[in-house]
C-alpha cells in the first residue's frame, strides 16, 4: 500500500496512487514498505533481459496488478519499435572505470522516454482497476524533456486529454518543435510566460484548487499528473539501474555482489530517487553521486543541511535540470527522517511560505552516507563536452557533461576506485546547438538553422541523427496558445470547453 509523505491521507493501493498522481491535500504517495530481494535473489537477474527485470519490480511494487496486466505493459512500452536498442539502456564503456548508461534510446531522445513509455498503460489499467470512468485530463509542467515524453506516451491513449505547459522561451528550439509538432486530437500545447518553475507551481496550484476540482468533477472530468511525483513515473525507472548492474556482471566488469555508483543529472530528484530504491531494494550501490548545474540548490541543500530557493533562476544549456524546487527531495527526507510526516509537513510549508527549510544533523548524516552531490557551471559543461569528444570519440548531451564533470570532481576529492555509471540523460542532438558548438567552436552554429545544425552534427560525430528528431523539419506546427502563469487555469477551462 502507499502511505501520503505527509500523513495526511488514507493508504492507497497502487492502482489509486497511480490515478491521483499525487496526494490531493499535498504530500507524495509512498510504498509503506520496500520490498527487497536477498543478494543472491538479486543477483539470480544476472542473465534476465530488461523486460524480465521490469516485470519482477513492477510485481513487486504492484500487488493490486495481475501478472498479465504487467507483462502486458512492459510488452507495449520496452519493444524495438519504441526503442531503437535492443538492449533498451545500453551501457557504454567510456575509459577506465567509467561507464555511460544510455537512457535516450525511446521515442523523444531523452531518458524520461524510459518511464513515460509504459506508464500510461499502467494509468489505464489502474483506472479499470478503481472503477474510474471518468475521463482523466494529465497536466504536466515541463522543462523540456517530460513534455514531448509525455505527448508521446499518452497520445491516442482512449479516455485520456493531455495538456502539457512548458516555459516560453526556457526550453531549446528542437524540445519546442518536439512538441508544438504533436498531432494527435487528445494532445495539448500550452507556452507559459515564465519559467519552469512558473509552470510547475502554477499547476499544482491548478490540482489544489477544490472549487476548480468540483467544476471538472461536474464535467466528468478527473485531474491526473504525469509528472515525476507520479508513483507510476518514479517505479520503472529502478528498472534500469538493476539492469545496469547486471549488463556489468554478465560481462564480468564486477564481481558478485561488488559495489558500484551512479552519478544522477538531476532536477527534480526523480531520476537518482529511483537509484535509491534500487538500493533499498538489496542492488549493492556504494555511492550516489547528484549533479546539479548552475541551479544548484540541491548541491547546497546536501552540502549544508538548509533548502534555499530564494535565489536566481539561471537559464542554462541543460534546461531539462533547470529546477528550483525539487518536488521528490520530499519522498527522500520522509524516508531519511524514518517516515516522519509531520516534520516534512512543516518544511513543505516552510519552503511554501519561506522558500526555504533546514533538517536535522541526523538526517544529513544518513544522507553522507548514500549520497555525494556537486555541480558543474556552464563553461565547465561546455569544456566537458569538448574534452571528452576529442579524448574519446564519445558525444555528451548538456546534461550528461554536467553529470561527467562532478564525477571528475568527486574522484578528484575522493580518490574513490568504484566503478562508475553516469547516467546519460539526453541523446546530444536533442541539445544541437550546444553540443556542435562545444566541440566544432563557438562559429559552428554561423548560417545554420536547427535542422543543418542536426545534419552538421551526425557529420562531425559519425552518428546517426537520434531517429525522433529525423523529420522535424517536414511537420507543421499544430500548437501555438501561450499565456500568463496567472492564466493557466483559464487556458485549461478554454481547452476543455468547460
Ligand atoms: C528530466 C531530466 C533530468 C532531470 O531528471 P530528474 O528526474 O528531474 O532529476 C536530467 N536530464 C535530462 C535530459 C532530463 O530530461
Amino acid at each position: 500500500m502507499y502511505t501520503s509523505t505527509r500523513d495526511n491521507y488514507d493508504i492507497v493501493s497502487a492502482a489509486q496512487a497511480i490515478k491521483l498522481g499525487m496526494v490531493p491535500a499535498g504530500g507524495l504517495f509512498v510504498p509503506e514498505k520496500i520490498p527487497c530481494f536477498s543478494l543472491q535473489e538479486m543477483m539470480s537477474l544476472r542473465d534476465s533481459t530488461y523486460q524480465e527485470i521490469a516485470q519482477r519490480v513492477l510485481t513487486l511494487f504492484l500487488d493490486d496488478y495481475t501478472e498479465e496486466e504487467i507483462q502486458t505493459s512492459v510488452k507495449a512500452a520496452y519493444n524495438e519499435k519504441n526503442f531503437n536498442h535492443p538492449l533498451i539502456a545500453p551501457l557504454k564503456h567510456l575509459r577506465e572505470k567509467t561507464y555511460v548508461m544510455e537512457l535516450w534510446h525511446g521515442p523523444t531522445a531523452a531518458f524520461k522516454d524510459m518511464a513515460l513509455q509504459i506508464m500510461p498503460h499502467l494509468l489505464s489499467y489502474a483506472k479499470k482497476k478503481v472503477g474510474e470512468e471518468r475521463e482523466t485530463v494529465i497536466l504536466v509542467a515541463t522543462s523540456g524533456d517530460t513534455g514531448k515524453a509525455a505527448l508521446e506516451g499518452f497520445k491516442d491513449v482512449p479516455g485520456v486529454r493531455i495538456i502539457v505547459f512548458y516555459p516560453h522561451k526556457g526550453v531549446s528550439k528542437i524540445q519546442e518543435l518536439q512538441m508544438t509538432t504533436t498531432s494527435s486530437s487528445n494532445t495539448f500545447v500550452v507556452a507559459v510566460k515564465g519559467n519552469f518553475d512558473d509552470c510547475q507551481n502554477a499547476v499544482k496550484k491548478v490540482f489544489s484548487e477544490r472549487e476548480f476540482g468540483n467544476e471538472l468533477k461536474r464535467a466528468g472530468i478527473e485531474l491526473s499528473s504525469a509528472n515525476s511525483i507520479n508513483w507510476g513515473r518514479l517505479l520503472p525507472q529502478i528498472v534500469y539501474y538493476i539492469n545496469a548492474y547486471m549488463q556489468l556482471l554478465k560481462d564480468g566488469k564486477i564481481s558478485f555482489g561488488e559495489k558500484i555508483n551512479f552519478v544522477v543529472p538531476t532536477g527534480n530528484f526523480g531520476n537518482i530517487l529511483a537509484a535509491w530504491y534500487a538500493l533499498q531494494m538489496g542492488l549493492p550501490i556504494n555511492k550516489l553521486i547528484c549533479a546539479s548545474n548552475e541551479n544548484k540548490v540541491l548541491t547546497d541543500f546536501f552540502n549544508t543541511g538548509r533548502y534555499d530557493r530564494n535565489r536566481g533562476f539561471v537559464q542554462t544549456t541543460s534546461p531539462s535540470m533547470d529546477i528550483l524546487i525539487s518536488s521528490n527531495l520530499e519522498r527522500f527526507l520522509y524516508e531519511m527522517s524514518g517516515h516522519d510526516g509531520e516534520k516534512i509537513s512543516a518544511w513543505m510549508q516552510e519552503l511554501a511560505e519561506n522558500g526555504g527549510f533546514r533538517v536535522d544533523q541526523s538526517i544529513m548524516d544518513a544522507i553522507g552516507e548514500v549520497l555525494a552531490a556537486g555541480y558543474a557551471d556552464e563553461i565547465e559543461t561546455k569544456e566537458t563536452i569538448g574534452r571528452v569528444f576529442s579524448e574519446t570519440g564519445y558525444t555528451l548531451d548538456t546534461h550528461t557533461a554536467v553529470g561527467m564533470k562532478v564525477y571528475e570532481k568527486y574522484l578528484e576529492k575522493t580518490g574513490d576506485s568504484a566503478l562508475t555509471v553516469v547516467d546519460a540523460t539526453a541523446s546530444p542532438f536533442k541539445f544541437n546547438n550546444s553540443v556542435l558548438q562545444a566541440i566544432a567552436g563557438p562559429d559552428a552554429l554561423i548560417g545554420k538553422d536547427e535542422y543543418e545544425v542536426l545534419q552538421a552534427l551526425s557529420e562531425y560525430t559519425g552518428q546517426p541523427v537520434h531517429p525522433g528528431l529525423r523529420d522535424l523539419d517536414k511537420k507543421p506546427v499544430l500548437h501555438r496558445r501561450i499565456c500568463t502563469k496567472e492564466k493557466v487555469q483559464e487556458e485549461i477551462k478554454s481547452i476543455l470547453n468547460i
